[in-house]
């Protein structure tokens, strides 16, 4: 006799990225974090945060972000609705759309979270491959008609985006909610941000956690027309979002100079590391994010991985068919990918 529902005990869990323990001296090249630091505008917020603001609850729909990222975005601000990291958002669609057979679909592989949510709520997975160009697979896509319909772009681990009359195409073919998560949009060429306007099934996805450098204060949010957020705020908790994150996410998402300038220099340097892992044998695909998706020369993916974690430089490693000769590799600063390369020409010699 288990506690738990008998989904719940057949599921392994989400495994996450290592998180090592504060001052642990490692180069931590895992979990696609910004390698700088976020808006000092956003840390002044933090720093002159009122107390009395902690005492009340904060506001349901944290309005005062709303308002900053509709100035930005160019949205109303009741077409967002923000939440505690865009994993929120997405666990609230998995709650609100989808049971048994309203089933979830996605391209595979990509983010593992949708998966993890799908066997929580005990609901039909149609998982439709991606071809080894990672062009998005339409039509199969099209056919599997899910409740939702989930694609990462860029996505992850391949770094690629899906164009935009590809995603439109098939938003006007689906019956269900297209969700597009754009977690790495800021390091991309362009965002599908303006086919919620086109496509009432369409909701765009964005976090803080990856192009303002903020993944420990969980904000994201959602952009979409009012109806198809409705339902998802009925299911939210009351307080989703904290005051801190709040406050700060609003001067955060405000300071878009900021953001794009640590976005510009990780781009910089994702090109270098591009061609320094080429100049070592290794196969690095086109990458929109702010990681790289590098087959290890020789098959030895998983043995660098283990040799790399020994000399204290975390990667990501995915034992799993097609991605277990590659590593994901965020893109840190110069230096640290600097070490990075220096390492492997050693382990590679
Ligand atoms: C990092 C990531 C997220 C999660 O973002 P949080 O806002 O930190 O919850 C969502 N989707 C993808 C594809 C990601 O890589």
């Amino acid at each position: 006799m288990s506690y738990f529902r008998p989904s719940v005990d057949a599921m392994t869990g989400y495994q996450p990225g290592e998180q090592p323990a504060p001052g642990v001296k490692v180069i931590k090249l895992n979990t696609n974090e910004n390698p700088y630091p976020p808006s000092e505008a956003a840390l002044q917020v933090l720093r002159g945060f009122d107390g009395e603001l902690l005492r009340r609850y904060p506001h349901p729909m944290a309005d005062s972000f709303r308002d900053a990222a509709s100035q930005v975005l160019g949205v109303p601000h009741d077409w967002i609705l923000a939440g505690n990291g865009s994993d929120d958002i997405l666990n609230l669609l998995v709650r609100a759309c989808t049971e048994g057979d309203r089933k979830i679909v996605y391209p595979t592989p990509t983010y593992v979270l949708y998966e993890t949510l799908a066997e929580i709520q005990d609901t039909k997975v149609v998982e439709v491959p991606y071809n080894d160009d990672y062009n998005l697979p339409v039509e199969q896509l099209i056919e599997a008609n899910g409740a939702i319909t989930f694609i990462a772009s860029p996505n992850s681990p391949s770094g690629t985006l899906v164009p935009l009359d590809v995603l439109s195409k098939l938003a006007s073919h689906l019956s269900g909610v297209l969700a597009i998560d754009e977690a790495y949009v800021d390091f991309a060429d362009y965002s599908a941000l303006e086919l919620v306007k086109e496509h009432n099934n369409v909701i765009v996805l964005r976090t803080f956690s990856k192009g303002y450098s903020l993944a420990g204060l969980r904000l994201g949010f959602g952009v979409a027309n009012p109806e198809l957020l409705s339902g998802l705020i009925k299911v939210k908790d009351s307080y989703n979002v904290d005051a801190v994150a709040c406050a700060v996410g609003a001067a955060a998402i405000a300071d878009q100079a900021h953001k794009n300038a640590s976005a510009e220099r990780v781009k910089a340097s994702r090109a270098k590391l591009t061609a320094d892992l080429t100049q070592l044998g290794f196969k690095v695909g086109p990458s929109q994010a702010n990681f790289v998706l590098a087959q290890a020369p020789n098959n030895k993916a998983g043995a660098l991985y283990q040799a790399l974690k020994e000399r204290g430089i975390l990667v990501r490693y995915f034992k799993q068919p097609r991605l277990d000769d590659k590593l994901r590799i965020t893109v840190g600063t110069e230096e640290q990918n600097q070490a990075l390369i220096s390492a492997l020409t050693e382990l590679l010699a």
